[in-house]
């Protein structure tokens, strides 16, 4: 089976240890003639994995990249990571524990084994806000062969501003690398986030469908006025009961006996119990004691009649999960000892610490043998983001979300929908389908839906805010001044058109 969502043969791998290799292997392809796709894990589930836009690419895997260079200078006092491409969400996590656990990152839901820098790179969305905002200070080998240092990195490694200062001086070009195919990145700094002394999590269980967009509003205001400072991530029944459903059956298998097929009837049921709206959120709230309590209060002020608030603390769900446990001979106790055993990574995911939950339970609907996450690529299950960014106004939400569904239906699918409101004026919906990739009519027909939703998406004048490596020729339009101007800066950077052709640019 093909390495990714999409439907390009596996292409060769080269290995390089060093910004050096980077080097090389760009000499190398420009003076062959031959086309690089660089990558830092090659885990770009749902948007293409490790393949090219185009054939014949040979890949760039720099995933031996993996040291944090400045490890030793980490602190709370210094809290910028430099780390290669390679470095991943579950290396940095186990690091900052073992070294500096005052400190954490912004973590995304896409498992332990996921960059940081290919994930930046693409524009991921984490908890506490675009990956973006994280990356700055990038060393870049481009399509010329020349090392380019962005920010204050130009100074050399010594400056003491090296690391520290994110704009430096003049033109700021690290955007030009995000969703960009000028150049191969070898390594960046990272902003790491202070731990606060009070962090939950807050989820919102929306009581009536219809109360979307009001929902919306009210949590974009929290957002202005700076209450809400992480991204709210607000789920549809689909997507949350998916999350969830392994987490309850692994639970009622190992801790109740039952049998797969038990455990599966009886995770509907608690599904039902404790996620039984079409809409739920979860968002972090984090500050000193005084803070968090006035953003808490706020919040249940401003929400408290559209959804059920909860706030949810590490400490009371292990005490809820000891007391629902030692009971779960009684079917309510049960329940809510499964539903806690699900849903304890999912917040503490919220807090900052990476899962391989919602990899692995996508490999359990599809019935793959183990759930080594490695292996998710190699499974039948088949994923496709089609994900439009969103003004930040609840009735357009609402009526954009309502249409893709409708579209989707009339595909035989369901979309798997998260609203993630990561700044004060737009949110992304983190759409996708899924589909048994080992089923060719399931997976063209996947593939017909996208594409509808695609054109729904330009039809309303809005844009996916990342694409999937096989809809870039969508995306881009030679007739567009701005992607014409694109191109013309791979004239300056890549002028041979061997760093991944038809990236996020026209070919
Ligand atoms: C269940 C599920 C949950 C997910 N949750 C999230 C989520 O919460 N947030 C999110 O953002 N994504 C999410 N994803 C999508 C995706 O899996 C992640 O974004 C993942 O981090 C991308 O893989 P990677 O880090 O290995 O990047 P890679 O696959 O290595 O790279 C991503 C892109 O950047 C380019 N690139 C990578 N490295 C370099 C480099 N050094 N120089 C130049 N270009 C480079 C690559 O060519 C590729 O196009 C999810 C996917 C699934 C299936």
């Amino acid at each position: 089976m093909s390495p990714s969502t999409c439907s390009h043969t596996l292409q060769t791998a080269q290995k390089p240890i060093c910004s050096h290799d980077v080097k090389t292997i760009v000499a190398t392809a420009r003076r062959d003639g031959h086309a690089l796709y660089p990558i830092s894990k090659g885990h770009n589930w749902g948007y293409g994995s490790r393949s090219a836009v185009g054939q014949d690419n040979s890949i760039v895997d720099l995933s031996g990249m993996n040291s944090i260079r400045n490890a030793d200078a980490i602190s709370l006092d210094h809290p910028v990571a430099v780390i290669e491409p390679g470095v991943t969400q579950g290396q940095l996590h186990a690091f900052l524990c073992e070294r500096c656990p005052a400190l954490t990152f912004n973590v995304t839901g896409a498992g332990n084994e996921t960059s940081l820098i290919g994930c930046a790179l693409d524009r991921g969305v984490g908890y506490f806000g675009p990956r973006r905002e994280d990356l700055f200070g990038l060393e870049i080998v481009t399509g010329t062969g020349e090392v380019l240092k962005t920010g204050f990195r130009r100074l050399g490694e010594d400056s003491p501003l090296a690391h520290l200062h994110p704009d430096g001086l003049g033109p700021i070009l690290d955007g030009l690398f995000f969703q960009g195919n000028f150049g191969i990145v070898t390594s960046a700094c990272l902003r790491l986030r202070p731990r606060r002394p009070r962090e939950v999590a807050v989820s919102l269980s929306l009581h009536e469908r219809e109360d979307l967009g009001e929902l919306i509003n009210r949590l974009a205001r929290l957002k202005r006025d700076g209450l809400l400072t992480s991204v709210t991530h607000i789920g549809n029944r689909a997507r949350n009961h998916s999350t969830l459903t392994y987490g309850i059956a692994r639970y009622l298998e190992t801790a109740c006996g039952q049998s797969p097929a038990q455990a599966l009837a009886e995770s509907e049921k608690v599904l039902n119990l404790i996620a039984p709206n079409e809409w739920a959120s979860l968002a972090a709230v984090t500050g000193n004691h005084g803070q968090v309590r006035a953003a808490l209060r706020e919040i249940r002020q401003r929400i408290g009649k559209l959804a059920r608030v909860r706030v949810v603390t590490d400490r009371l769900l292990d005490v809820g999960f000891l007391v629902a446990h030692a009971l779960r001979f009684l079917p309510f106790a049960r329940a809510n000892a499964a539903a806690i055993d699900a849903m304890r990574p999912l917040h503490r995911l919220a807090l900052g610490t990476p899962t391989d939950l919602p990899i692995q339970n996508l490999m359990w609907q599809y019935g793959h043998p183990n759930l080594n996450v490695k292996e998710f690529d190699s499974s039948h299950c088949g994923v496709l983001f089609i994900s439009p960014a969103l003004p930040l106004n609840g009735a357009m939400v609402m009526d954009v979300a309502a249409n893709m569904e409708r579209i989707a239906e009339e595909h035989g699918h369901r979309l798997y929908t998260t609203l993630n409101i990561e700044t004060a004026t737009s949110l992304v919906a983190v759409t996708n389908l899924l589909f048994d990739r080992s089923e060719a009519e399931q997976t063209d027909r996947a593939y017909r839906c996208a594409d509808a939703l695609l054109t729904y998406i330009h039809e309303c004048g809005l844009s996916p805010y990342r694409a999937r490596v096989d809809m870039m020729d969508k995306i881009v339009s030679p007739d567009d001044p701005y992607w014409q101007t694109v191109r013309k800066l791979k004239q300056v950077f890549d002028p041979d058109n061997i760093i991944a052709p038809g990236r996020y640019n026209l070919l």
